[in-house]
């Protein structure tokens, strides 16, 4: 299975964590919408760390997470359902992306995700419906890459020690990507002795050594549990729960259509072209076209 995520845990329960490959979702991704190949590379890992923490939530509805910034990405989308369906974009200025490669001296290399926000934040939603409330976690975009982003979201807001790494790979046109994580769990109260608390430390620190020996061509090639089986063989790694993702996008006539009559009737007006205003959806391509009157309030 290629689009997948692996729940396991470590060392008889003291830490648990997840294992996510994607593969047909990022191909599918990038049919419906053409990037950069910057801006690619950045869904792709976005969306691998989103599957990642979904993965780890209890909810039933979506799972979201959005990067914001000041830079020439100014937004990069994911989100998950409790069902497994996938979907991801990006905004984006693709003049400035070029601008910034030149004035780094950096063109048609891959810059980490980070660069291309610039200022801004990393936001987490989880909306379970109509009469819910929303739960949301913000923490700042700060880190040489994506990886240290999120290990600051998990540090500061959820307080949990969490290690974690984000591979991406291109494959044709295709930016694939995957991630691995490991996180604490919480401490069982009882007879917990200095001793305890040393080995533990011992352990957790040989699952992190572990982890940063897993190799790019292993995580995409191999069976996924046969890679947590190679690297934690000594660590009672124990599989419980695998899901499949797919692609889905969760757009429709209906919502396009309430977006768009919220607009001033002026913005409308200017939309129109031929009598039509069409509008595309940018996770999955789909074009949408309405009367003028359809859109405007009477
Ligand atoms: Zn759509």
């Amino acid at each position: 299975m290629n689009d997948t995520s692996i729940s396991f845990n470590l060392d008889n329960n003291a830490f648990r964590g997840r294992i996510v490959r994607l593969d047909n979702v990022m191909r599918e991704i990038f049919t419906h919408a053409q990037y950069p190949d910057n801006v690619a590379a950045a869904i792709s890992e976005t969306t691998a760390l989103g599957v990642l923490i979904a993965s780890l939530m209890k909810f039933d509805g979506i799972f979201t997470l959005q990067l914001q910034g000041s830079g020439p990405i100014s937004v990069l989308v994911a989100d998950v359902t409790s069902a497994g369906k996938v979907r991801a974009t990006a905004k984006y200025d693709a003049k400035a992306i070029e601008a910034a490669q030149v004035l780094r001296k950096t063109e048609g290399e891959i810059e980490p995700t980070p660069h291309w926000l610039e200022h801004g934040n990393l936001i987490f939603t989880i909306d379970q419906g109509k009469n819910t409330e929303l739960y949301q976690g913000v923490v700042d975009l700060k880190g040489k890459n994506l990886e240290e982003c999120a290990l600051r979201y998990f540090k500061n807001s959820e307080q949990i020690d969490t290690y974690l790494h984000l591979y991406l790979d291109k494959v044709g046109d295709v930016w694939k990507s995957a991630g691995i994580l490991i996180q604490k769990m919480p401490q069982k109260g009882g007879k917990d002795g200095a001793d305890d608390e040393n080995a533990l430390k011992e352990l957790w620190n040989e699952d992190k050594i572990l982890m940063d020996s897993l190799k790019k061509e292993e995580i995409f090639n191999l069976d996924l549990k046969e890679v947590l089986f190679r690297l934690f063989h000594e660590h009672q790694v124990r599989v419980s729960k695998e899901q499949e993702y797919v692609f889905g996008c969760r757009c429709s006539r209906e919502k396009l259509q309430q977006t768009l009559s919220s607009m001033k009737p002026e913005d409308i007006e200017d939309m129109v072209e031929n009598g039509k205003i069409t509008a595309t959806c940018n996770f999955c391509g789909q074009v949408y076209s309405f009367d003028k009157g359809e859109l405007l309030k009477h």
